[in-house]
């Protein structure tokens, strides 16, 4: 199966193709980025992963705080299911 890399990260005026994006969480900018999930589409035959843009400063908190960074994830996974609702439930 072919991998298509799906990336989130906050409204900016950055190009959209661009290595510097704004944190998922608080919009800073950033190049930094990790791994939500990764769900398989068998109409499309692709797997699509996801990534978010997470800054340095979100990354050190999220490390200190378990809650915090389970919270993060979870809101991730609810953007995701929603907005790509059709790619992910075929
Ligand atoms: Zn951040």
């Amino acid at each position: 199966m072919e991998n298509e890399l799906i990336q989130l990260y906050n409204n900016s005026n950055l190009p959209k193709e661009g290595w510097i994006q704004g944190c998922f969480h608080c919009s800073l900018k950033t190049s930094l980025l990790i791994d939500i999930m990764t769900e398989k589409s068998y109409k499309d035959k692709k797997n699509y992963l996801f990534q978010c843009f997470l800054c340095k400063d979100c990354r050190r908190t999220f490390s200190r705080n378990d809650i915090l960074y389970y919270n993060f994830i979870r809101d991730c996974k609810i953007y995701i299911y929603d907005k790509y609702y059709d790619l992910i439930s075929s």
